[in-house]
């Protein structure tokens, strides 16, 4: 689904055009995260961490710049786990309609590297959390 060879990437968004129609034709209403191990791009980025389409209710996050192996250090599976709850969650952020936030602690920060990522807790900040608390009561 959208992997293509001459990049050897995965293009997020062809992706997510397969995504919804997979759920389109199977029904599912409930909101998709894939996790994939292959790197990530969109147009206009040469790679990301993840992706979201709130239209879409799905959304896709990429193992492949999570690692430490990646960045020439000593792999560590707890690293691993703590960043791809890090993007997973950010990116069922997006799904639940929150945006980009400015608090560099906020799961909803967009980081712009590694470091950026690590930086984050694994928390909303107060202001997100009261707008997707508000979401959820409409839901
Ligand atoms: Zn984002
Ligand atoms: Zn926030």
């Amino acid at each position: 689904m959208g992997y293509v060879d001459t990049r050897k990437q995965v293009d997020a968004q062809v992706l997510l055009d397969n995504l919804a129609a997979y759920k389109h034709r199977h029904h599912i209403r409930e909101p998709v995260l894939i996790v994939v191990s292959q790197d990530l791009f969109r147009n206009g980025s040469s790679s990301v961490f993840g992706l979201a389409r709130e239209s879409v209710g799905g959304a896709v996050v990429s193992s492949a710049r999570l690692t430490n192996e990646y960045y020439g250090k000593a792999g560590d599976d707890a690293d691993l786990i703590d960043r791809l709850t890090k993007e997973g969650a950010h990116e069922v952020g997006h799904l639940f309609g929150l945006g980009h936030c400015n608090n560099h602690e906020c799961i909803m920060f967009c980081p712009d590297n590694l470091d950026e990522l690590d930086g984050k807790k694994k928390m909303l900040c107060d202001s997100c959390r009261s707008e997707i608390e508000e979401t959820i009561d409409m839901m």
